[in-house]
């Protein structure tokens, strides 16, 4: 079976020398030594001063969302993952939708200030597939209304923008490092803030808001283990190999496809793309739908990702219309992608597509 993306395992041996130190100082969580070495190596990495190491990619989305003065209305993309959505609920905010850019399918900007009303708090948009959002335009309109500016980063890890990491713009950028991701620790994200009076203050919320006798405020669990830093440690190294590599495949598909039937985003300007994921648009969610039926007959596993576009989630009442974003999800399949997928793998599965078109 050829699966929409595969986890990348380092080397066995590698991995358990990590584990024999974790069993000498039998340390295994609590801001431990490997978890500071990770957040050393992803700061010189990312090229960013702060950063947290966290469980996962939701939980930095929440504790970014915690530091808003109030809750209230936040703005956000409807073409992302739910927990993009999920949060906002979570947090007992309300999540307003703004369209996407159809060639981009980042939040518009230009539809971003007729959404905003005085219970606006912030912007939470993504950085889909790797993709930048226009971050220029979203600051300028945030700093007008006095908005923190949130970007779920959880597709944009190794992504740079103008000669910057793409996790290094707005007030917090989060990242996801799930298995599924380009970069992964098991579970796990991270967030980084951009202004130094956060920076305590997140050191404090990841661990229940309190040092020792001192308890400052509500805080959380957003901690990660020694375990999960050890598989980090591994993976890091590898990231330019392994974007190396999926830019390889995605070139094959990119050579092959047969693009007088198909659309693919428009990747944005001064951006270094990452290669973590290759989304085609049908003409029609039908085509669509017949293509996915012949690859799965084949045993290969593409995804509707994402579909259904957010503000058509059942739980949600009265979401505003975002008629771009309705209609990509319905016409849109991320197609296998993974560091070691064969090309000939690939060519096949491009075959396949462009017989069925
Ligand atoms: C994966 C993902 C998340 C959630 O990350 P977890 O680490 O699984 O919690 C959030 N947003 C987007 C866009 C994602 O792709």
């Amino acid at each position: 079976m050829i699966n929409v993306t595969k986890t990348y395992l380092p080397d066995f041996d590698q991995y358990v020398s990590y584990l024999r130190k974790i069993w000498d100082k039998a340390l295994l969580t609590n801001n431990g030594p490997l978890a500071q070495e990770l957040e050393q190596s992803l700061k010189e990495y990312l090229k960013v001063d702060h950063l947290y190491f966290c469980g996962n990619g939701t939980i930095v989305l929440q504790m970014a969302l915690k530091l808003l003065d109030e809750p209230g209305e936040i703005i956000t993309t409807p073409f992302s993952y739910v927990a993009t959505t999920n949060v906002i609920l979570w947090e007992n905010c309300t999540p307003v939708f703004v369209d996407i850019d159809p060639q981009t399918y980042c939040i518009d900007p230009n539809l971003i200030e007729a959404s905003i009303t005085e219970k606006t708090r912030a912007i939470l948009a993504t950085h889909v597939y790797g993709n930048a959002c226009d971050v220029e335009a979203i600051e300028n309109i945030a700093r007008k209304h006095n908005l923190t500016v949130i970007y779920d980063g959880a597709h944009a890890f190794g992504a740079v923008l103008n000669g910057r990491s793409l996790l290094s713009y707005g007030d917090f950028s989060t990242c996801s490092f799930h298995a599924t991701k380009l970069f992964h620790t098991v579970e796990g994200g991270v967030i980084i803030a951009n202004d130094a009076k956060w920076h305590e203050k997140l050191h404090l919320l990841r661990a229940f808001g309190h040092r020792g006798d001192d308890y400052y405020f509500v805080g959380i669990n957003g901690k990660n283990s020694e375990i999960h830093a050890a598989m980090g440690l591994c993976n890091l190294p590898l990231v330019p190999e392994l974007i190396a590599a999926r830019k390889a495949v995605c070139d094959v598909y990119t050579e092959l496809l047969d693009w007088s039937h198909l659309e693919s985003p428009h990747w944005v300007e001064g951006l270094v793309r990452n290669y973590a994921y290759y989304p085609v648009i049908f003409e029609s969610e039908d085509k669509m739908l017949a293509v996915r039926d012949v690859l799965v007959k084949n045993d290969i596993i593409p995804r509707r990702y994402f579909y259904p576009s957010l503000n058509k989630l059942p739980f949600l009442k009265d979401a505003a219309p975002c008629p771009v974003s309705e209609n990509i999800s319905l016409r849109v399949l991320c197609l296998p992608l993974h560091a070691e997928l064969p090309h000939e793998d690939v060519g096949r599965i491009a075959e396949l597509i462009n017989q069925n078109l």
